[in-house]
């Protein structure tokens, strides 16, 4: 099998895994209990916070855990609405964000905030001017993705922190794309929030968090027990936490390494789609986009059936579409760029991982060679 999903979920590491299996087995105290056996579980999310709040440049009490990026930019996006109602009711977003945060903006909406969705350019990147131009009195939060989880496009956030933080305005950054992949630092960036996710870095899947900066106001987003800090309550996942610090380790050990690989294969594999598969155009930035991304559109071809006759091929990609219960929408991501919706529908991305080779980039594009002609010559 070759696998270039890494954008969809990336293989647990067995260091994880590893560092996960005491809290699964003897260190089942719940964090909260006061004997030894809970105090070791409570020590451990401590440390997981030290960690993580450590690669960030904040302090671990801004740091809550959650159950993954979807519940990080809900809480982020729901509870600033919440907090700041006497501020205004404004939200600045981009057309290209994630579900979690677009369909979360779409609920806000109905409770009566106000929305404005910035365009972005046939890239990916959001227009500052634009941005700058829609900010209002009543403007409250900016919530601009790090990095887009379709064409990878990375967008400049140290200017959209530059720019919030001048007019006083809190910014959320959906960064589960980019955190554990690329440096951040969140006072260099002025991020106020920020959502990250570890199965998204080898970590296990249902565990994330959210960086609250201590000067944001911000709502519990579940209620019940004093868990974090009392915002979000429920029994701590524990394995869960431990497994996500391993995790942050590890990407933060092999980053440099990881992202030189991840690129040099990348620009291999972009090369040869396009100069050995016509009519083909790369969706994305050039240059500003993650290491391990390629997204590309053939013309005159569905994607979904590409991804048919990889699966046949034991090979797991992506389409640029979002398949929702059986609904081929073409992306909104893809749209937003401009292209048509039959190009869009023609799109693949392809993400990649420190453990993919060459040969393996050679056998996918020899295989996408000879499938692109085959439904181009059949229409399949
Ligand atoms: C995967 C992803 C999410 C959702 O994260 P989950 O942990 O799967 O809920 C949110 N935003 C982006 C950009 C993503 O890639």
């Amino acid at each position: 099998m070759i696998y270039l999903d890494n954008a969809a979920t990336t293989k647990t590491a067995p260091e994880v895994v590893e560092a996960m299996m005491p809290y699964l087995t003897e260190h089942y105290g719940n964090a909260g209990s006061i004997y030894k056996l809970g105090t070791e579980s409570k020590k451990a999310v401590i440390r997981a916070k030290e960690t993580i709040a450590g690669t960030l440049g904040a302090e671990p009490n801004e740091i809550y855990f959650t159950a993954g990026g979807s519940e990080s930019d809900n809480w982020a996006l729901k509870a600033v609405y919440e907090a700041y109602r006497d501020k205004g009711k404004h939200i600045i977003t981009s057309k290209i964000e994630h579900h979690a945060v677009l369909h979360t903006c779409e609920y806000l909406e109905k409770q009566g905030a106000e929305v404005t969705y910035l365009d972005v350019d046939e890239d990916g990147i959001v227009d500052l001017e634009q941005l700058e131009n829609a900010i209002r009195t009543d403007t409250i939060l900016i919530s601009v993705m790090f990095a887009n989880n379709e064409i990878g496009t990375v967008q400049p956030i140290k200017e959209i922190g530059e720019i919030a933080a001048s007019h006083g305005i809190l910014f959320h950054t959906d960064a589960v794309q980019a955190y554990g992949h690329l440096p951040i630092n969140v006072e260099d960036c002025h991020i106020d929030l920020l959502s990250a996710s570890g199965h998204k870095f080898n970590g296990p899947k249902g565990i994330g968090f959210l960086y609250i900066g201590k000067k944001v106001k911000i709502r519990s987003f579940i209620h019940g027990g004093q868990q974090e800090r009392g915002r979000r309550a429920g029994t701590e996942n524990v394995a869960g936490i431990v497994g996500m610090e391993a995790a942050v380790k590890r990407a933060y050990r092999i980053m440099e390494e990881k992202t030189k690989r991840e690129a040099e294969l990348r620009n291999y594999l972009i090369e040869r789609i396009m100069r050995e598969i016509p009519n083909t155009r790369l969706n994305g930035h050039p240059v500003k986009r993650l290491p391990g991304n390629v997204n590309v559109s053939f013309e005159s071809v569905e994607g979904e059936s590409v991804l048919i006759m990889l699966d046949m091929r034991d090979i797991c990609a992506s389409s640029g579409s979002a398949c929702t219960s059986g609904s081929l929408d073409p992306s909104h991501v893809l749209l937003a760029l401009g292209m048509s919706p039959e190009l869009a529908r023609g799109s693949l991305r392809l993400t990649l991982s420190e453990d993919n080779t060459r040969d393996e980039i050679d056998i996918v594009v020899e295989e996408l060679k000879q499938i692109v002609e085959r439904i181009r010559e059949h229409r399949i």
